[in-house]
């Protein structure tokens, strides 16, 4: 049985890195990254990089691949990937799941401001300070680069380009991150707004709890939606259950040894 692994989380990563350890007999998995990042950390097994060429190209690499179950475990924000693996196991008939984190929920003491796209964060920050800690990612610089008065503590995994805010300092780094690293940054910096996609998980919530103690404001952009009708699991365990329950259907599971 060959699975394909749409990653770029750690939630793939842990997958591959879990069926790997157990390595059910049989199981053959590729994971594939986009090839955003200049250096990613690669899960073990074998490992594709670059796009497919839309849901047509993916579904053709489904056929050529002779791939029995597609696993989408890429990150909440990534909508094109997730609507083309949709389209292309509904062309081919090839099972598909959804591995996405949940979502964050605000608790008492957040001051949240929820919206639905990078532009309308945009449009909101100039009411609510003018010290902005921004986490959403190089690629969506555009949609700040207006905002003139502002100025802005990027950070991000790789260096942003044009167009960006002109009044911006990058910070290059890459998650987990520590309360205590988060404090101090806010502090350093005399942030007095973050903003942030709900991307989920634990590796960048540590941002949500320091903005939480100084009583900063934080503006939320939410998730596109999960393609409708695709089952979905919220942790890698759960999709390594379903990949092992599909490939042992029919039959029963070797002897560990
Ligand atoms: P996207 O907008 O959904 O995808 C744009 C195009 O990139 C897709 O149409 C596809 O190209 C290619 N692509 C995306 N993920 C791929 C994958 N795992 N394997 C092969 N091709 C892939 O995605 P994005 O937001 O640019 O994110 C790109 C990657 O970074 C994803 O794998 C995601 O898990 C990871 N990531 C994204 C974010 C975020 O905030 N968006 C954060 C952390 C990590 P083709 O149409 O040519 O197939």
């Amino acid at each position: 049985m060959h699975v394909l692994i749409l990653g770029g989380t750690t939630e793939a990563r842990r997958l591959a890195e879990s069926l790997a350890a157990g390595t059910p007999a049989g199981l053959r998995m590729t994971s594939s990254l986009a090839g955003r990042v200049g250096a990613p950390r690669l899960p073990p097994g074998e490992v594709r990089i670059g796009g497919f060429g839309g849901a047509e190209g993916l579904a053709r690499w489904l056929g050529e691949h002779a791939v029995d179950a597609v696993v989408d475990a890429t990150h909440p924000f990534a909508g094109t990937i997730s609507s083309n693996a949709a389209a292309a196991a509904a062309a081919t008939g090839v099972p598909l799941l959804v591995l996405r984190r949940p979502g964050w929920v605000p608790v008492v003491g957040d001051v949240w401001h929820e919206t639905g796209s990078l532009e309308e964060a945009a449009g909101l920050l100039p009411s609510l300070g003018r010290r902005v800690f921004l986490t959403t990612g190089r690629l969506g610089l555009a949609a700040f680069a207006a905002l003139e008065d502002l100025w802005f503590l990027v950070r991000s995994v790789d260096a942003p380009q044009a167009p960006a805010p002109p009044r911006m300092e990058v910070l290059l780094d890459r998650g987990p991150f520590t309360l205590e690293g988060e404090r101090e940054l806010l502090r350093r910096h005399a942030i007095d707004v973050v903003v942030t996609k709900d991307s989920g998980g634990q590796a960048t919530a540590p941002k949500l709890t320091a903005a939480r103690e100084a009583g900063l404001p934080v503006v939320v952009v939410r998730r596109p939606p999960v393609p409708p009708g695709v089952p979905i699991v919220p942790d890698p365990e759960a999709a390594a259950a379903w990949i092992t329950a599909r490939l042992y259907r029919g039959g029963t599971p070797p002897d560990p040894d």
